[in-house]
């Protein structure tokens, strides 16, 4: 059988991809791309033309087993999204754990996180680590998504777009607390890259009045919760418990 050559391409510098990248986005039979133009652009840059095959989330079920059955047919397929790292909040997951399934080997190609590239700026913890993904689009659902995370003590990491950066930032500082330190890094690589550290107040109120700070992509680094915090919200829910009980 061929192998699945798992690519991650850049995130904004297109310096970023690397020279083994290139040399398997050469070498594969196709590439499934999670936007066909995105990526034929990204190829053409390099004087590539590859047959592309899309993959994306309302056709991966549906690709996944005629991929594998090419897959086991002997020919090699990369997979790339349109940046970073394919999967991380990426498709490519089912297309993964169906070739995995059939014995396929499945090989990466390190490079571009957002994630990571974050982390390693971000001046906060980083021995331990959450990936939260995007948040819930709808205030409610992320209020509680954050309030579940309000006693972790590892480090979050959250990516949020520019839509939503300003109101994700005030429900932060309001579940987590306006004392808790952050980090937001934006348009990473890319000409307006900036990272902006501080409290969660205090980023929230920079994003809020600055339109310029509103504009690109985001990752939002928050420093897990202190171990006072943590003993403060597990008395919380423990009170919590035994009134629900009374009430019963
Ligand atoms: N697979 C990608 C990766 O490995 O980072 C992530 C894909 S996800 C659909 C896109 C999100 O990643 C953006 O909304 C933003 O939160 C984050 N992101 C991507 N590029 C970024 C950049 N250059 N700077 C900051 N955040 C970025």
């Amino acid at each position: 059988p061929g192998t699945l050559h798992v690519v991650a391409t850049p995130i904004g510098n297109l310096g970023d991809l690397s020279p083994r990248a290139l040399d398997t986005l050469r070498n594969v039979a196709a590439v499934c791309a999670e936007d066909t133009r995105h990526t034929r652009q990204l190829l053409s840059h390099f004087g590539l033309e590859r047959p592309l095959l899309a993959l994306h989330q309302h056709n991966e079920d549906a690709q996944a087993a005629q991929l594998v059955a090419r897959l086991l047919a002997g020919d090699s397929l990369a997979l790339v999204s349109d940046a970073g790292t394919p999967l991380v909040s990426d498709p490519g997951f089912r297309l993964v754990s169906a070739a995995r399934a059939a014995g396929v080997r499945v090989s990466p190609v390190p490079g571009a996180c957002a994630a990571i590239a974050a982390l390693s700026v971000a001046g906060l913890p980083s021995d331990r680590f959450v990936f939260e993904g995007f948040l819930p689009v709808k205030a409610a659902a992320r209020r509680e998504r954050l309030a579940r995370l309000a006693s972790e003590t590892r480090t979050l990491m959250f990516y949020e777009s520019a839509h939503r950066i300003e109101e994700a930032l005030a429900d932060m500082a309001i579940v987590l607390g306006a004392t808790r330190r952050a980090v937001v890094a934006r348009e990473l690589t890319k000409l307006f890259e900036t990272v902006l550290d501080g409290p969660l107040s205090a980023l929230h109120l920079r994003v809020a009045t600055e339109a310029d700070q509103r504009k690109g992509e985001f990752v939002v680094i928050v420093e897990g919760a202190g171990d006072d915090v943590d003993a403060k919200i597990v008395e919380g829910q423990r009170l919590y418990a035994k009134l629900s009980e009374y009430l019963k």
